[in-house]
């Protein structure tokens, strides 16, 4: 029994006509597998709901995540509707149906294991099986959610727990772009991309793949492509970086306005001094990414600067003001007109100078770089908040990539 996991956007299953036009992608390929279909909710529909949520102002639990996958219980079933209008036999799941088991934290809940007696039931008996995606069941027996975008993961982890061919994820887009077409119409589509880039671009601020997604991909070697529901053409595969025969020197170019900079002036320069800064952030769950130290002229305090994610700004900065007299600094800012903007390519592994080229560009269009952070595949720069499309489409064109034919 071959199997294909086809996973359908918010965008696709906008309104009834689009999932016509879904209901008619699934027909040209369920004489060829066992199809199992993963959904999103239709577009805004999620986004309102946690508006909902917001106003009642609710923490995390079994209660938020019913309301806020309920989404997807009516989009698989309109779909599974039209399939079968179709007279192509189908029928919807739901995520406690399967089930697909979730540990218990709300709101970000962890896939922990999919059983597969029931799918597998299913696809004798039907030609294809519409999963709602985003949702599973917690160890205690409750709706939970994974987290906003969740409905890759879910694509992807059933490809994995049904051993799937290939797992299709349908967007709005036709593909991985060097650039957000959105913004600089000289973006060319990527054919192939490695699993590592792909994981770059998703957690540096490219929205086209949830990065557990791709985590999960990259681990498994699941044959994940991103195509488009609306275009008919070749999309984008993810593969293996051995599979990439010339290794772009820079894939593509992502950045991404939810960042924001503190800044902690006059900290005593002494050891110890970042382990409880950063200790007390850990302590929290809030994750730090850029982190800049300087040392002041006097030679005997410093300023430590750093970023975080923009709705853990307020957080951060509570509990760092709290602790003022521990860590002994004189003053605390905040920034969030900040932006991230990354460079990303497997190919820099092995070449000097692109990090040079990145700062040379910035300098050429005066935009001033806040913080560095970098790997093996990518370099990020902090820059104010507005320069962020001069940013990106210049370094766009500096590193040529929109007439370079990639294979
Ligand atoms: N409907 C959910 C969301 O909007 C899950 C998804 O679309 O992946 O986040
Ligand atoms: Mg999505």
């Amino acid at each position: 029994m071959k199997i294909l996991v086809m996973k359908f956007g918010g965008t696709s299953v906008a309104d009834l006509d689009r999932i016509r036009k879904v209901a008619s992608i699934i027909e040209n390929e369920y004489k060829n597998f066992k199809v199992i279909v993963v959904l999103s909710a239709m577009a805004g529909v999620t986004d309102n709901l946690q508006k909902l949520i917001d106003e009642v102002n609710y923490t995390n639990s079994p209660e938020t995540d019913m309301v806020i996958t309920s989404g997807e219980q009516v989009s698989v079933a309109l779909l599974s509707m039209i399939l079968n209008k179709k007279n192509i036999k189908s029928n919807p799941m739901l995520g406690w149906q399967i089930p697909i088991i979730t540990d218990n934290s709300y709101g970000k809940a962890k896939i922990l294991n999919i059983l597969d007696k029931e799918i597998k039931k299913n696809l004798k008996e039907f030609d294809v099986v519409v999963v709602a995606g985003f949702q599973g069941i917690s160890l205690e027996g409750k709706i939970a959610s994974l987290g906003r975008g969740g409905s890759d993961t879910s694509a992807v982890a059933i490809a994995i727990a049904l051993k799937a061919k290939r797992c299709d994820i349908y967007t709005d887009v036709e593909g991985v772009y060097s650039i957000d077409p959105k913004i600089d119409n000289s973006a060319i589509k990527i054919d192939k991309i490695s699993y590592e880039e792909m994981l770059e671009m998703s957690s540096l601020g490219s929205r086209i793949l949830q990065t557990r997604s791709v985590e999960l991909a990259m681990k498994n070697n699941v044959n994940l492509q991103v195509l488009s529901s609306i275009v008919n053409s070749k999309g984008t595969m993810l593969v293996n970086e051995e599979k990439l025969i010339e290794k772009e020197i820079i894939s593509g170019i992502s950045y991404s306005k939810n960042e924001s900079k503190i800044t902690i002036s006059g900290v005593p320069d002494q050891p110890g001094i970042s382990a409880t800064i950063f200790g007390i952030l850990s302590k929290n769950n809030i994750n730090v990414d850029m982190i800049v130290q300087n040392i002041s002229q006097d030679g005997i305090s410093a300023n430590m600067t750093f970023t975080v994610q923009s709705n853990e700004v307020g957080i951060a900065m509570n509990l760092l003001e709290k602790s003022k007299l521990e860590i002994n600094y004189k003053s605390i800012t905040s920034d969030s007109n900040v932006a991230k903007v990354s460079v990303i390519g497997m190919g820099m592994k092995s070449q000097s100078g692109v990090a040079q080229k990145m700062f040379q560009t910035l300098a050429d269009n005066k935009i001033n770089i806040l913080a560095i952070s970098t790997s093996e595949i990518k370099i990020s720069v902090l820059i104010e908040q507005k320069y962020t499309e001069k940013a990106i489409k210049s370094l766009h064109k500096e590193y040529k990539l929109s007439n370079k034919i990639l294979n």
